[in-house]
């Protein structure tokens, strides 16, 4: 048996165990053909059912309706930021922007970059990102083509844990650390996008759902082919050379949630149970440990984050937790203390691991923080 930690990364994270042990069975030769998935052409029937099938789990897994069509793209979702109002917006036309976090940050400043008009709807930055901007706070511009949001801040630990009334038909969300965290009506959406290296596989993958009318926009002259989503609408994802290991990797997640967990309601539900007993250790330590986030609805499933009485007791609980097989559970450096990434894959045993120590950390220090 091989020794794995547990993983608490923002991302690259876990994979399921099941997911790399069938990778390793089909390393050398997949499916008994002779060859390894990274060595197939993306032209050869293997690999075309290797992707057709990651699609239809995932369309199984959304219930992606007929009206819209799943993409696996190159370039992280920073591509995406700028990929988006390049072809939404042309000349003159505007996106909404509402800034909960870093990266719906920098999405909206991108927009500016490539040279388009983005309008803050709201931002939560005066609070360092606390909270998420609340609805009634939102100043939504009557002429814009798309709002973007993110539903998960990364960062912060905050996320949006109903969908919210956007009053708008075109909304664009960068679901890249909660997606198939639960389940999404994703026909309220024009586009969704998330890096595959969270929830959904390795990194290297962007997997865009996009409503089919939107694929065919082009809101700039000139366009580069590879920035165009219509280019890789027209040709399934296979335009250019797919980054066809991690799509394939990407496919067993899906296998994964849909037989081994169930689907996406009893994903949620483990998410639940894991993000709980969590907040339930912060909750229940008489203020050793601090959420960093202000209104328990906007709590993330995805990141928890949490402070200690000092940042010398945050990096000797991080030093501490390392000596139980514990990793990556320093915060950003914007937010400071601890944060607990429980993506999909991370285990209920991880997790019971960390809130245990949790319970001995503060037994042991909570007379030094109080002296
Ligand atoms: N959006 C969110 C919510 C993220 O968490 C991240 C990565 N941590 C990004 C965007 C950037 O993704 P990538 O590195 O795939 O460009």
């Amino acid at each position: 048996m091989v020794e794995r930690i547990f993983n608490f990364s923002a991302g690259p994270a876990t994979l399921p165990d099941s997911v790399m042990a069938e990778a390793q069975t089909d390393m050398m030769s997949w499916k008994g053909a002779g060859l390894s998935v990274m060595e197939m052409s993306h032209r050869s029937k293997e690999y075309d059912s290797i992707i057709k099938d990651a699609e239809a789990r995932l369309v199984r897994l959304l219930n992606i309706p007929d009206t819209h069509k799943v993409l696996f793209l190159q370039g992280g979702a920073n591509t995406q930021f700028a990929m988006i109002p390049l072809n939404f917006l042309a000349d003159g036309e505007k996106g909404d922007y509402i800034i909960s976090g870093e990266w719906a940050k920098k999405a909206h400043k991108e927009a500016k970059v490539v040279g388009k008009q983005a309008n803050v709807v709201a931002s939560s930055e005066d609070s360092n990102f606390s909270h998420i901007p609340a609805r009634n706070t939102w100043n939504l511009s009557s002429d814009a083509k798309y709002v973007h949001y993110c539903s998960n801040n990364t960062i912060y630990g905050t996320c949006y844990n109903e969908l919210p009334d956007f009053g708008h038909n075109n909304v664009i969300c960068d679901m890249s650390s909660d997606f198939l965290s639960r389940p999404v009506d994703v026909s309220k959406f024009a586009m969704i996008y998330a890096g595959a290296q969270k929830n959904a596989g390795p990194a290297g993958v962007t997997i865009v759902i996009i409503r089919k009318d939107w694929a065919e926009k082009i809101g700039t002259p000139n366009l580069p082919t590879m920035l165009k989503y219509k280019t890789h609408f027209d040709k399934d994802s296979l335009y250019n050379t797919p980054p066809s290991y991690s799509i394939y990797i990407c496919g067993l997640v899906f296998k994964w949630i849909e037989e081994e967990i169930g689907g996406l309601s009893k994903m949620l539900e483990l998410n639940r149970k894991k993000s709980s007993m969590i907040y339930n250790a912060i909750d229940n330590s008489a203020g050793f440990y601090k959420g960093t986030v202000d209104n328990k609805n906007d709590r993330s499933l995805m990141n928890v984050t949490f402070k200690l009485p000092t940042p010398e007791l945050d990096a000797k609980f991080i030093e501490e937790a390392k000596k139980r097989k514990m990793s990556g559970l320093k915060g950003y450096r914007t937010v400071g203390g601890i944060r607990a990434s429980i993506y999909n894959a991370h285990p209920l045993k991880g997790v019971e691991t960390l809130v245990d120590f949790m319970e001995e950390f503060r037994k042991t220090h909570e007379k030094e923080a109080n002296a």
